[in-house]
């Protein structure tokens, strides 16, 4: 679509290179077997092998610790591209991004040594852990504590929905090390914690959609994290980390939203001109006219939203009002538009032989994680609120 041919032309060469390497690989690698591998629930152990040798898990890793270095306009572009093959596949990388990016943030320069370029290469794995049984939204509710105990800290606790929860090599982990902290968050640290001795993973969720990549519970009993595996060194900093973490996931999964988006709008357009009825193409129905329009104007005007986010804070600006209306946006459409390819498709839609039914299964996660769309409307009308309070 133009506008994404626009935003493609504000990228150096070598940006577009990658963006178009990463369109070729998921045209060549992912969508003739997604299918398969979707309805198999099997994790895609080649892609990932594949996509390690591409240099596709340290994209947005900076030079100096052996990634890409890519901003963030062109990974949400690559995002995109990714999910029009297969959502799940950005799942895999998802949580790694974001721990690469509190790492690069906020670790100690040993931190930044020590993990980062193995995580380019992917030879580490970063999983990435706030919710709780009894704790999503309300981050602060969360009951996982950490105890200081000589060089070590011992974490007792129940975490939920941990994507990549069983093939990462490490979690990304938010705990109370002060339960007694008012405001909680003041009490809050963020450990990266590798999988060992008392970390007990559990059997993979059974989900909806999103299948492939595994999300599971994380049980911790008296494991102990040496200190030096606190993030940035410091107690009490780790809501803060991890909430910078959740702002450039919120671009991530918009641009999830828009590839998620894309392939049913592509399909649909397909479909629509082949499948006939009362005698012509179902495309000249105004009807079928109508949901064709509105997927493609929502789409487009959801990928503008992405990269205006992506743009800000590659400017190193404020961005969180920017990454949640254009999680919000993007994820509702992308909903809207998996339900209305359903439409297009009539029966054939809701037949497992063809794309649509799961795109259909894979959209309400993006409503979901990274903050639900509810949530997302908070954060918008807080900032909104700040930036027109009368004085
Ligand atoms: C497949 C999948 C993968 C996931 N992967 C990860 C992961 O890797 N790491 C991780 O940490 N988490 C992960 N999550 C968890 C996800 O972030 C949470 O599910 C999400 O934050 C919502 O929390 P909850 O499910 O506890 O819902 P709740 O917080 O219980 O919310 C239930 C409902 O109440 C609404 N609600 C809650 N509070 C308010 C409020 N103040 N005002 C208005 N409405 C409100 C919500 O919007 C929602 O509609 C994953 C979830 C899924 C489904």
């Amino acid at each position: 679509m133009e506008s994404l041919l626009i935003a493609e032309q504000q990228l150096s060469t070598e940006q577009r290179e990658i963006v178009g390497m990463v369109r070729t690989f998921v045209e060549k690698e992912i969508m003739p077997v997604q299918h398969d591998l979707e309805h198999d629930n099997t994790y895609p152990d080649e892609i990932v092998r594949q996509m390690k040798e591409l240099g596709l898990f340290g994209l947005a890793i900076p030079e100096e610790f052996g990634g890409g270095g890519v901003n963030f306009k062109t990974y949400a572009l690559c995002i995109e591209e990714i999910c029009r093959g297969w959502m799940s596949i950005a799942g895999v990388i998802n949580t790694h991004f974001i721990t690469a990016y509190m790492i690069g943030e906020f670790g100690t320069d040993e931190q930044k040594q020590r993990f980062l370029p193995k995580m380019a290469t992917g030879e580490y794995h970063m999983a990435y852990s706030m919710s709780e049984p009894g704790a999503g939204s309300d981050v602060q509710a969360i009951r996982t504590k950490a105890r200081r105990d000589g060089d070590d800290y011992v974490i007792n606790g129940e975490k939920m929905w941990v994507t990549n929860g069983e093939r990462s090599t490490h979690v990304a982990v938010l705990v109370k090390t002060d339960p007694e902290a008012d405001p909680p968050h003041k009490g809050m640290s963020t450990f990266i914690a590798a999988k060992g001795d008392g970390l007990t993973v559990s059997k993979p969720i059974d989900k909806l959609g999103y299948k492939g990549v595994e999300t599971t519970a994380l049980s911790f009993e008296d494991y102990r994290v040496p200190a030096t595996d606190l993030l940035g060194g410091v107690e009490g900093v780790g809501f803060k980390h991890m909430m910078s973490g959740i702002e450039v996931g919120r671009i991530n999964v918009a641009a999830r939203g828009v590839g998620v988006a894309r392939r049913a709008f592509e399909e649909s357009i397909r479909y629509a001109q082949e499948r006939q009825s009362m005698g012509k193409p179902i495309a000249q129905h105004q009807a079928i006219q109508f949901h064709l329009a509105n997927m493609a104007t929502k789409i487009e005007a959801a990928h503008l939203l992405t990269m205006a986010a992506a743009e800000k804070k590659d400017r190193g600006e404020r961005a969180d009002l920017e990454a949640g209306m254009a999680k919000l946006f993007a994820s509702e459409t992308c909903y809207e538009c998996a339900t209305d390819a359903l439409r297009v498709f009539g029966g054939y839609g809701f037949s497992k032989e063809y794309p649509v039914e799961q795109l259909y299964r894979d959209a309400p996660l993006l409503m979901i994680g990274e903050g639900t769309s509810e949530i997302q409307r908070i954060v918008i009308a807080r900032r909104l609120l700040e930036e027109y309070a009368i004085k």
